[in-house]
């Protein structure tokens, strides 16, 4: 029944695609390119992989681990790809840190804390960020030294089934690689919204976004997503006036209906406004001022909004620009995501793509997951990922995060379920922190108690919602969670409360 129940993104979108193509594939013969241009030869990899994002970088460390002679190639130089170097290291660092910052100015009177002049030194903020950036890359590369994967700083064009052309890695000559596998993991890139120029300074996406100069007093986030509400209040924290437009008529997209609207009745009361159920219809910079012009979904409400910096964040698009797809003739569907079958494999059998660039959410841990299961096809000839258990985070304050089926998803099956739910306000631990906002609330199968979905809203949710990802792996009831001991005063108490609520009763609720 579950597994009726939990969803398979990748069965209902992929395309199996094990016919290699008729058409002729290498135009070039690399021998003769080397030839021409000089090129360093390279010996024959087991496995080359293009992209040293999560997907990419746990991919090579994983095939090197594996006894498979690896190399990794990455344009950006320093590895990590978006998630270390522009997406969630920064982020988390921005909104950990301006957390504080608020807390420090809002929130210690309560707390018997008097302190005296607080002060942003935006400089240093910033710094703070970059420092965990520069860790965390330098990280990787030496566990690259480490596991002998040989890193590749430059962009690699696929000539041919088997060959990849290495470009602009500093120091190195251009190089041609041969590999036996190859793993493409080159993911996404911010979508650009129709007739908005992003210039990095006044319209950006979260890459400017997470490196603005100056804290902007008017900001406008279009697109009420995970990444606008990050950091819209990150600068709301920090001071910016922040009003999110976004087209639906709730945020947080893919959320739980319910949780949504806990989430933005929480942002709204920190200050953020919203236009929900709102369209653009453009943005222009007008000196200083970028001006917004907004309509109502339905139209006839049309106004203009201004502000000293407008975030586009809309979603993110599949990224294979300068990648040579042409050269293997690779299939895109029509949003250009790679297609692949439940091997990862594209039509050559020994090109498999994993992460943001192909099927599937967006996310980082879901590209790792990806990275090495398909190492370990390559390997043994099996790997495994879990889609239905994949956990989603938004690290707001409160912090909301979801495993498996929202409940509007498990009531669209018809299956009978119950729900049990938990407030933290009720949590000794939440109370002695003074941090009771939020709710746990369990879904599960009312005939099987099989937990079908888990949805926190509250402190620490990102880290609670492990203990939700491995009830669902390992196909727990409630009853399982509920009388599995938690320790006092924690806040998962909430957790085995609301697991508790879902079958019987809860003991403090
Ligand atoms: C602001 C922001 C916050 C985010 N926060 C989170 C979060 O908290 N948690 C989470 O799970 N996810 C988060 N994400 C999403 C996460 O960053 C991505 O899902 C993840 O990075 C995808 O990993 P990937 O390996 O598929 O691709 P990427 O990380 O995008 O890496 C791809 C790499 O390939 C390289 N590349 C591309 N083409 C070539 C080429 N031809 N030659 C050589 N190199 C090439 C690129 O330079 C890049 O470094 C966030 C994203 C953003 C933008």
């Amino acid at each position: 029944m579950l597994q009726a129940l939990l969803p398979s993104p990748r069965s209902a979108s992929l395309r199996l695609a094990q016919s290699a193509s008729k058409k002729a594939v290498v135009g070039r013969s690399a021998f003769v390119l080397q030839q021409r241009r000089g090129l360093a030869s390279e010996a024959e990899h087991d496995v080359v992989v293009i992209g040293a994002g999560p997907g990419g970088y746990v991919a090579a460390i994983k095939a090197a681990q594996l006894g498979l002679k690896t190399a990794c190639i990455d344009k950006r130089g320093p590895p990590g790809g978006t998630c270390l170097n522009v997406g969630c290291i920064p982020s988390k660092s921005l909104l950990n840190n301006s957390h504080l910052y608020h807390t420090i100015l809002h929130d210690t009177k309560k707390r018997g804390i008097e302190v005296g002049d607080v002060k942003l030194n935006l400089q240093n903020f910033l710094k703070a960020k970059e420092d965990a950036v520069n860790s965390l890359t330098r990280g990787v590369e030496s566990l690259f030294k480490q596991n002998k994967v040989d890193y590749f700083k430059g962009s690699a064009k696929l000539l041919g089934p088997n060959e990849i052309e290495v470009t602009g890695n500093p120091g190195e000559k251009d190089a041609i690689l041969k590999a036996k596998n190859i793993i493409i993991a080159t993911g996404s890139e911010a979508s650009p919204f129709p007739g908005i120029t992003i210039d990095e300074k006044k319209i950006v996406t979260s890459t400017g976004a997470i490196a603005l100069e100056k804290i902007p007093e008017k900001l406008v986030v279009i697109g009420g997503g995970i990444i606008g509400l990050e950091l819209g209040s990150v600068w709301s924290r920090l001071g910016s006036q922040v009003t999110v437009v976004e087209y639906q008529n709730s945020v947080g997209a893919g959320m739980d209906a319910e949780i949504s609207k806990l989430t933005q009745k929480s942002l709204a009361k920190q200050g953020l406004k919203f236009k929900t159920g709102t369209k653009v219809l453009g943005a222009e910079i007008d000196g200083e001022t970028v001006k917004v012009s907004i309509d109502s979904a339905k139209g006839g409400k049309e106004e203009v909004l201004e502000a000293d910096v407008v975030l586009v964040a809309i979603g993110r698009r599949p990224y294979t620009e300068g990648l040579g797809l042409e050269n293997v003739d690779i299939e895109k569907d029509e949003r250009g995501r790679l297609i692949i079958d439940q091997e990862y494999r594209t039509k050559y059998p020994h090109i498999r793509v994993i992460g943001d660039v192909t099927f599937g959410a967006m996310l980082a841990h879901k590209a790792e997951e990806e990275g090495i299961a398909a190492v370990e096809y390559i390997k043994n000839g099996h790997g495994h990922v879990n889609y239905g258990v994949i956990p989603s985070v938004m690290y707001t304050f409160p912090e909301v995060a979801w495993v498996g089926l929202t409940e509007e998803q498990v009531k669209a099956t018809g299956t009978p379920y119950n729900v049990g739910k938990f407030p933290f306000a009720a949590n000794s631990r939440a109370k002695t922190n003074l941090d009771t906002e939020g709710w746990v609330k369990f879904i599960a199968d009312k005939e099987t108690d099989r937990i079908l979905g888990i949805h926190v809203i509250g402190p620490n949710a990102g880290e609670m919602i492990a203990e939700g990802a491995l009830a669902l792996e390992y196909g727990a009831s409630s009853e399982d969670v509920a009388r599995t001991c938690h320790a006092h005063p924690t806040l998962s108490e909430a957790f085995k409360e609301a697991a508790m609520a879902t079958y019987s009763k809860a003991i403090h609720f």
